[in-house]
């Protein structure tokens, strides 16, 4: 069985513990390799690659650190096949979704900051007749990357590209549920002549290498993704070390439909806002509220329209959805289905797991699942899911529907649907989120900022935000 490696200091390394541990394909319940199962003493070589190599890299000219970015967006297009079907496979999503989105977003993150490195500038402020301030934007020096597995290489190169394009040297770690593009994109980083120690990949547990890459003293700064427990965890150890934190966690986002929106067109839009990689994006729209006048016309064609969703094989180029992730994550769910009968709700529509003949006969499936009849404020309305699983309910007004979709813990993404654009303008400013979307869903331009507010975390992402993110403000005045 192939077993995958870490990747330090240039090289692709069996882990200390000489341990492996299983690696699931979900679309078919089987083990299909093993993954390193690294742990402190992994992390240690890691940074002490990365803090050796920080002194040239930080001083390498900004040409030649475009260079070798674009060469690894490069390597990643040369494979595209490769990645498609590796990424498909140890995550469960369909193989087409993976070549329109999740690859081709991992080669744009990779362009986008190796273009934005030649552009991000000083500021400076001028005092007239007292003199000059210059703000210096440095590297931290090591810097730590955990990402999940929703998205594998998509969010992993999401934090990678800034923090490395701006001269820090990184010790990354996969979700240990899907790691085999970040052991591929170790291959292409040798391939591109990517200078040792630059980028490390930690393979293995988030308890074990994730902890570890937080604990490490030596790293400075951590970006994460991921469950908002992890991320308290991780804020309770990194805080007290004054480490710089990015944190993108989890939400329970809102979809606003009000009476006047372009009915025929959204009702499309929002199963794929509510269904696109079986729900599990954390910016798919969890909580659909539908203005009372329209609520049972829009639940009609909804239902209707998910009705005609494929679960199928991943493989295929008809299934509209694939695997869950993983068994446990497949138990998660259908324990939140039980829940929401259990609170009084409906299920219009699924509920059921999905069983498929054939490879796909042990795999983890769910079909698209939609509920009514439910509390706004019962568990089902107010928890993460994170799966094919959505709730309706109707709204009176804008008061009202604010004060629902406000009511959760979380607050990281929104969409309105309405041609009222006074109304849109309102609503957005006043919903509890970090992005809205208004009449759209999931147009995604990597300058603007990224992020949550409340329970979905600290910080932005994106553009200039990860660049700042990754740098230290020095400012430095000079008298006139
Ligand atoms: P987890 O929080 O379980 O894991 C995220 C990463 O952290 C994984 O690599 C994991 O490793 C690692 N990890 C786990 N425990 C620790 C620890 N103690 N210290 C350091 N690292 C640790 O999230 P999931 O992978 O389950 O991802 C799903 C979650 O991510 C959802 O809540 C979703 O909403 C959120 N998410 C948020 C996004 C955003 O932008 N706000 C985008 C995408 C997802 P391991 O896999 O081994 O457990």
């Amino acid at each position: 069985m192939e077993q995958l490696r870490n990747y330090i200091n240039g090289e692709l390394t069996e882990p200390v513990s000489k341990t492996y541990l299983d690696n699931y394909e979900p679309a078919t319940g089987e083990v299909y390799s093993q993954i390193p199962d690294s742990d402190e003493r992994d992390v240690l070589l890691a940074f002490n690659a990365a803090k050796n190599a920080f002194e040239s890299w930080s001083k390498t000219s900004l040409e030649s650190r475009m260079m070798i970015l674009m060469k690894v967006a490069d390597g990643i297009e040369k494979r595209m096949d490769e990645f498609v079907a590796a990424e498909s496979k140890d995550n469960g999503k369909p193989q087409k979704l993976a070549r329109a989105v999740d690859i081709p977003r991992a080669v744009s993150n990779f362009r986008f900051y190796a273009s934005a490195l030649q552009h991000f500038a000083s500021e400076s402020h001028q005092m007239p007749g007292v003199g000059i301030n210059y703000t210096l934007r440095q590297p931290i020096g090591v810097v730590g990357c955990i990402s999940p597995w929703n998205l594998p290489l998509y969010l992993f190169s999401w934090k990678i590209a800034p923090a490395l394009a701006t001269g820090n040297c990184v010790v990354a770690k996969p979700s240990e549920i899907t790691p085999y593009t970040a052991y591929l994109l170790s291959q292409v980083c040798i391939e591109a002549g990517f200078p040792k120690g630059v980028l490390n990949i930690v393979h293995g547990l988030g308890n074990k290498v994730g902890q570890a890459i937080v604990e490490h003293e030596g790293i400075k700064a951590i970006s994460f993704t991921g469950g908002t427990e992890t991320g308290k965890r991780i804020a309770s150890v990194a805080a007290p070390m004054f480490k710089k934190l990015s944190l993108e966690l989890g939400g329970k986002n809102p979809t606003i439909i009000f009476a006047d929106c372009d009915f025929e067109e959204i009702v499309k839009q929002v199963v794929s806002s509510s269904f696109s990689n079986q729900g599990e994006i954390c910016l798919c729209g969890s909580r659909i509220f539908i203005e009372k006048f329209i609520y049972e016309k829009f639940k009609e064609a909804f239902v209707a329209q998910v009705k005609t969703l494929k679960v199928g094989d991943p493989n295929n180029d008809d299934s509209n959805m694939g695997a869950i992730v993983s068994f446990q994550h497949k138990q998660k769910i259908l324990s939140y289905i039980k829940l929401a009968e259990e609170e009084g709700g409906a299920i219009l529509t699924g509920g059921n797991e999905v069983k498929l003949d054939g490879r796909c006969a042990n795999g983890y499936f769910i079909e698209p699942t939609v509920i009514d009849g439910l509390d706004y404020k019962c568990r089902t309305n107010q928890e993460e899911i994170f799966g094919p699983v959505v709730t309706l309910t109707p709204f009176e007004n804008e008061e009202d529907i604010l004060m629902m979709a406000n009511s959760v813990k979380y607050g990281l993404s929104a969409t309105i649907w309405t041609n009222d654009l006074k109304r849109a303008h309102r609503v957005a400013e006043k919903v509890e989120a970090g992005i809205v979307w208004i009449n759209s869903w999931l147009v995604r331009d990597l300058r603007t900022p990224f992020g949550g507010v409340k329970a979905s975390g600290v910080g932005r992402e994106g553009g200039w935000e990860a660049m700042r993110f990754f740098t230290e403000a020095k400012n430095v005045f000079i008298k006139s």
